[in-house]
């Protein structure tokens, strides 16, 4: 008999498109700055100072929380979760609970379907602000010492809890793929981003208790924080050890949990609602909002309008900004079964997904859709082989450059001899004789002949000088 395995989730995902921090002016873009240079008394903390809500921010959480199917209540509010801890300036965190019997938070209540039939239920959507962030100095050493930064303290994350619906880490991984495509799609939150999107997880097996995985930096780290879990814990059970409720860190550099402190309750935190930010009524915000096209949606309107398969169509979608390239570089050439066969065959195969995103995004991978779509293009119509094709994405991915450049550079093209040429020629009328007899009747002979050229040549011949020479055998027939 198999045991029961229960996972929830708690992502917090930090408002990245916002311009400004969640109560004071400072900057949301933090990365890359001094330490304790994008701070201001409100988001240090210091008495006196009160938070003064970004109105950009609950309406991007409320777009977070309509695409994972909540409910918007009406009136929301704000309360302060209290502890002591160095990177929480103030001794508290402002939040949002769910306190005094009102869904005074985001978002309540929602469902999201992924990897085709499953479903995951949404507990609740909250709208909180991160704290600053701890630098940790020569660890483990007589001279270890610990800095702070608080550029990071203020910042708008959303917090969003789902039921204990998951059960196995595999289905994880495929809902938050799902979940940063919603995020990337909402252009809420760039999910690439060092740190944007944190999770923590909760699992019990059996009648065990519930544990907690905290520290989780990455959504790729969240299966394999669970899947130690769960081995762990087994071997407890098999040797009768009692799995008690505590919180664990992910030791990213181990790839393990370990034990961080038997968990607080709830009450612990001591609770009370935020007399700093009035209770704020949201009319009719869900149907003001400007919602975007979700992935789902989007899915069925490539399958739909491109005639994609629905495995390709949902690769696509799952990072949007290969979705985006797709759909950009069938506008410059209108072959979607082509231009998707060389983002999900060929790019995608070429450097990891993970990776091969963020080095776009960043520009480190020069590629766009004119790439795409030229490449595309020049390999439909026989100028050179899908295998040269491959080489020609392998250089420009690294350099940018465009395939037309390189072929017109001779750097593929090899083969530019006419006496050289003839001669493949020459077999490939021998070989093809039927193409050649139906010649007159059929317009793409010659097209086809040359791919036959191609072919022989591993992309090698030069492909204007090949065709003129076929043109001029045909002729003669
Ligand atoms: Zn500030
Ligand atoms: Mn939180």
């Amino acid at each position: 008999m198999s045991i029961e395995i229960r996972i929830g989730l708690e992502i917090h995902c930090q408002l990245t498109k916002l311009n400004s921090k969640l109560f004071c002016p400072c900057n949301s873009d933090y990365r890359d700055m001094k330490p304790n240079t994008n701070i201001c008394p409100i988001c240090i903390g210091l008495p006196g100072t009160l938070p003064r809500i970004n109105k950009k921010a609950i309406e991007y959480a409320a777009m977070i929380s309509v695409a994972l199917g909540c409910n918007i209540p009406e009136k929301i509010a704000f309360d302060r979760k209290n502890y002591f801890y160095p990177d929480l300036p103030k001794n508290f965190q402002i939040t949002q609970y769910e306190s005094y019997g009102n869904d005074t938070c985001l978002g309540k209540n929602g469902l999201v379907k992924y990897d085709e039939e499953k479903e995951v239920r949404i507990r609740r959507i909250q709208l909180e602000e991160d704290p600053g962030r701890l630098v940790y100095e020569n660890v483990n050493t007589s001279k270890s010492y610990t800095l702070i930064d608080y550029n990071r303290s203020g910042i708008a994350l959303v917090e969003i809890v789902t039921e204990p619906d998951f059960k196995d880490p595999k289905e994880v991984r495929i809902f938050l793929n799902k979940m940063s495509s919603i995020l990337e799609h909402l252009n809420v939150c760039n999910t690439s981003l060092e740190g944007s999107v944190r999770c923590d997880a909760n699992i019990s097996i059996g009648q065990g208790k519930k544990v907690e995985i905290k520290n989780v930096g990455s959504f790729k780290d969240v299966e394999k924080a669970l899947t130690y879990e769960i081995t762990r814990q087994k071997t407890m059970n098999l040797h009768d050890i009692e799995v008690k409720a505590e919180t664990r860190h992910w030791d990213d550099k181990r790839k393990t949990t370990k034990g961080a402190r038997s968990k607080e309750g709830e009450e612990d935190y001591r609770y009370f609602q935020e007399p700093d930010i009035p209770i704020i009524t949201l009319t009719d915000l869900q149907n003001k909002l400007n919602m975007p096209e979700l992935p789902d949606e989007r899915r069925l309107r490539f399958i739909k309008n491109y005639g994609l398969s629905q495995h390709v169509s949902q690769v696509l979608i799952n990072n949007k900004i290969f979705a985006d390239l797709f759909e950009e570089s069938i506008e410059i050439y209108n072959s979607p079964k082509s231009v998707s066969n060389w983002i999900v065959s060929d790019l995608m195969g070429l450097v990891d997904t993970e990776t091969l995103d963020k080095k776009i995004k960043t520009g480190e991978i020069k590629i766009n859709a004119k790439h795409i779509a030229e490449l595309a293009k020049i390999v439909d119509s026989n100028l050179i082989n899908r295998n040269s094709g491959k080489d020609i994405l392998m250089k420009i991915i690294k350099t940018g450059e465009l395939p037309s450049e390189i072929i017109q550079e001779g750097k593929i093209l090899k083969i530019q001899d006419k006496d050289e040429i003839l001669e493949i020629v020459e077999k490939v009328f021998e070989i093809e004789k039927n193409a050649v007899f139906d010649s007159q009747k059929n317009p793409n002979a010659a097209n086809f002949l040359l791919g036959k050229v191609m072919q022989l040549t591993k992309g090698k011949a030069d492909p204007k000088l090949s065709l003129d020479l076929i043109k001029k055998k045909l002729e003669r027939y």
